[in-house]
């Protein structure tokens, strides 16, 4: 087969709101940046599903054989509390201020998190992983553009950015489809203290009040860079002015986004972005997840079952699965229901995976393998439609089994594209994991699982706590869970 990227993939471009055939601007290169997890908590499985949307396009750039540079940051500094006005505390000064640490420890412990989860859900590392704080300089250098080209102002060791000037001669909402007439009609009045000339103002570097504790020197004084400018910092290092893909959460996209297109503009007097592509929402009982309404659930407790929500566990790749059968740009609500259709669904597709090398070939074809498999490309193609993909995969689910149980046959060629196929587009594009073990093994796991959950149970006749407790929690650290029901223990191994 010739190049597989010779064939169009489309994409849908949030800036003109069409689908567009992708060109990228170097042939066979692709730059792609999208904006990483504030490390200030625990990822939620919102978060999760948007950084499993671009490691599913990410996945299906490298398959179609670019080289990709996938730079995702991480935001350890500048994030205030209110997103949309750009006020507030430092979300990451906050917490090290609560738990008595310090703010660089607050961003190990949940930076780490963030790679600990996403591995298990099976993500791709990224190329370049910048943070903002390690790219302080590279911001103030954007801001002295700016300030040099008349799109901003200090006032009292504070630089914001001038969007009314900017918007005179740029088009300022051009994203979000907002206008800044309608912005200026529906926002609050600016009050004597402000510094803002106008309220849609941002801040580029903030002064820092003698109690921030996360501040740089700069031209200005003491203080620290506002949060859009890290991601146009950071993309212009490591892309260029003018790079293929920004990606991010749709509710980035205004005012987040919206400012990093401004910045660019406004240094360089580029666009900086070819297309960008944004992943919609996790919902919980139809409401966006998020941390701040306390709508959201981790993904251990997904994978120990440890929530109402559930009525027992789910492996990492199973949720990944059920993420994948919806469109990216989609709203997507969790609930137990659906996670348990999804598993049905996740297995059956192992279980032909599983069986997929041992099936023989014969003399004729049932099937129409090629334009099955023209079809998976079709689906991707088409703006990433993971959920369609998935359709014609069980047809190829279907096929094997019908060969395996002699009802159909395929030449010796054609199995051999069913066979590529499937597996490069579950395993290496879809990123699902085959999680099922060996039979041989899987008894004997289950033997000695049964062993130990009997000496619990002698522990606990016993009243020996510490070691029935002990058996549960090192079982659970090797992510095997202990059930206590009416009919006795069981287990899940996740
Ligand atoms: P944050 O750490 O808050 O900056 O968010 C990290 C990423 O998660 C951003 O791209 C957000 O758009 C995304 N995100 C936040 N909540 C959700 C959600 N409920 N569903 C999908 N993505 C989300
Ligand atoms: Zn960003």
């Amino acid at each position: 087969m010739a190049l597989y990227r010779d064939q169009q993939l489309k994409l849908y471009n949030s800036l003109t709101g069409k689908k567009e055939v992708f060109t990228p601007l170097n042939e066979g290169h692709v730059g792609m940046y999208v904006c990483g997890p504030t490390v200030y908590s625990n990822v939620h499985l919102g978060n999760c599903r948007t950084f499993m949307s671009f490691d599913m396009i990410f996945r299906y750039l490298k398959h179609l054989e670019y080289k990709v540079r996938y730079v995702r940051n991480i935001t350890d500094a500048g994030h205030l509390e209110d997103d949309e006005i750009g006020e507030g505390e430092d979300k990451i000064a906050k917490k090290a201020r609560l738990e008595q640490i310090e703010p660089m420890e607050v961003v190990q412990r949940y930076t780490v998190d963030f790679h600990n989860i996403l591995q298990k859900f099976n993500l791709l590392p990224p190329s370049i992983e910048p943070t903002a704080t390690g790219h302080i300089i590279e911001q103030i250098e954007i801001i002295k553009e700016i300030l040099e080209k008349g799109y901003a102002y200090e006032i009292n060791g504070s630089v914001y950015f001038d969007v009314v000037k900017f918007n005179q001669s740029h088009e300022y909402g051009k994203l979000s489809g907002r206008r800044l007439e309608d912005m200026i009609s529906n926002t609050r009045e600016l009050t004597a203290q402000d510094e803002k000339r106008n309220p849609q103002d941002f801040a580029l570097w903030k002064k820092a009040e003698p109690q921030h504790i996360m501040r740089w020197p700069s031209p200005w004084g003491d203080g620290f860079p506002g949060w859009h400018l890290e991601c146009t910092a950071m993309s212009t290092k490591y892309l260029g002015e003018t790079f293929d893909i920004h990606g991010g959460g749709m509710d980035l996209k205004f005012p987040h986004h919206e400012c990093e297109i401004a910045q660019s503009e406004a240094s360089t007097g580029k666009t900086p972005v070819k297309y960008w592509l944004h992943a919609n929402m996790l919902t919980m009982n139809g409401k966006k997840m998020a941390k701040s309404t306390g709508n959201n659930i981790l993904p251990n407790e997904i994978f120990s079952g440890e929530n109402d929500l559930l009525s027992k566990a789910y492996s990492p790749a199973v949720v990944r699965f059920f993420m994948m059968q919806a469109h990216y740009t989609s709203i997507l609500d969790l609930s137990d229901e659906a996670l348990m259709a999804s598993e049905k669904g996740y297995q059956r597709l192992m279980d032909a995976l599983g069986i997929i090398d041992s099936l023989e070939s014969g003399k004729t074809s049932a099937m129409d393998i090629s334009s099955w498999r023209q079809r998976c490309y079709d689906a991707m193609n088409d703006d990433f439609n993971s959920p369609v993909l998935i359709a014609v995969l069980f047809e190829g689910v279907r096929y094997i089994n019908q060969v395996r149980e002699g009802k159909a046959s395929l030449t010796a060629e054609d199995l051999s594209i069913l066979k590529k196929t499937m597996k490069d587009f579950v395993f290496d594009v879809l990123g699902l994991e085959s999680q099922t073990l060996d039979s041989a093994i899987s008894e004997k796991l289950s033997g000695a699982v049964s062993l130990l959950i009997q000496m619990r149970n002698e522990a606990r006749a016993s009243k020996d706590f510490a070691t029935s407790d002990k058996i549960r929690d090192e079982l659970s650290a090797l992510g095997i869970q202990l059930m206590d029901g009416k009919e006795g223990t069981t287990f899940s191994i996740s």
